[in-house]
C-alpha cells in the first residue's frame, strides 16, 4: 500500500516523496540553466539552491549518515545521480560528497556544451539542507568539481555558514 510520502513512478502517476512530479527532459533543464547564465551570469543558483535545500530538509532522518543514505536513495530513485560520501568531518561539521552522472551536469554538457561554472546548484542546496536539518544551523555547499565543466564527476564541500 503506497504511503503519501512514497515515490511512485508510473505512467500518469509520478510522485516524488509525495510531491506530484513530471518528467522534464535534459534539453529543457539545459536551456533553463543556459538562459539564467546569460541573464544573470550566476546561472539558476539561488533558485535551484533554495529548491534543493527544501528537499534536503525533507530527507533528514535519525543521524547524519542515515540522512545521507536517504539523500542517496532519493537521487537514485529520481534518476538524478549516484551519491558517494567521500568523507565526513563531524568535528568541523563538514563533509565531501561526490555525485556521478548528475542529471544537471550531463544534460548541460549534452545540450549546451561545456559550462564555465558548476551547474548542480540544486544538489548544493540539497546537501546543505540535509546538514542543516541534522545540525539545526545553516550550511554552505561549494561545488568544487562539476561534470558540466568536463570533470569526471561532481564534488561538493559542505561546511557551516558560521564555522566554529
Ligand atoms: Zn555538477
Amino acid at each position: 500500500m503506497a504511503d503519501d510520502n512514497d515515490t511512485v513512478i508510473a505512467p500518469g502517476n509520478i510522485r516524488v516523496r509525495g510531491i506530484r512530479s513530471a518528467v522534464l527532459t535534459g534539453d529543457f533543464i539545459a536551456r533553463i540553466e543556459r538562459m539564467f547564465q546569460r541573464m544573470a551570469g550566476r546561472g539558476s543558483s539561488p533558485i535551484a539552491f533554495d529548491a534543493g535545500r527544501e528537499m534536503g530538509l525533507r530527507l533528514v532522518t535519525e543521524g547524519l549518515e542515515a540522512s545521507l543514505d536517504e539523500a542517496g536513495s532519493f537521487l537514485s530513485e529520481t534518476n538524478v545521480g549516484t551519491l558517494t560520501v567521500v568523507s565526513l568531518d563531524t568535528g568541523h561539521k563538514g563533509g565531501i560528497l561526490r555525485v556521478e552522472d548528475s542529471f544537471f551536469a550531463v544534460s548541460f554538457l549534452e545540450h549546451a556544451g561545456e559550462s564555465q561554472r558548476p551547474v548542480c546548484d540544486y544538489l548544493r542546496g540539497l546537501f546543505a539542507g540535509v546538514f542543516e536539518g541534522h545540525y539545526h544551523e545553516r550550511f554552505l555547499c561549494l561545488e568544487r568539481r562539476c561534470a558540466a565543466r568536463g570533470e569526471s564527476a561532481c564534488e561538493f564541500s559542505i561546511y557551516p555558514s558560521h564555522p566554529v
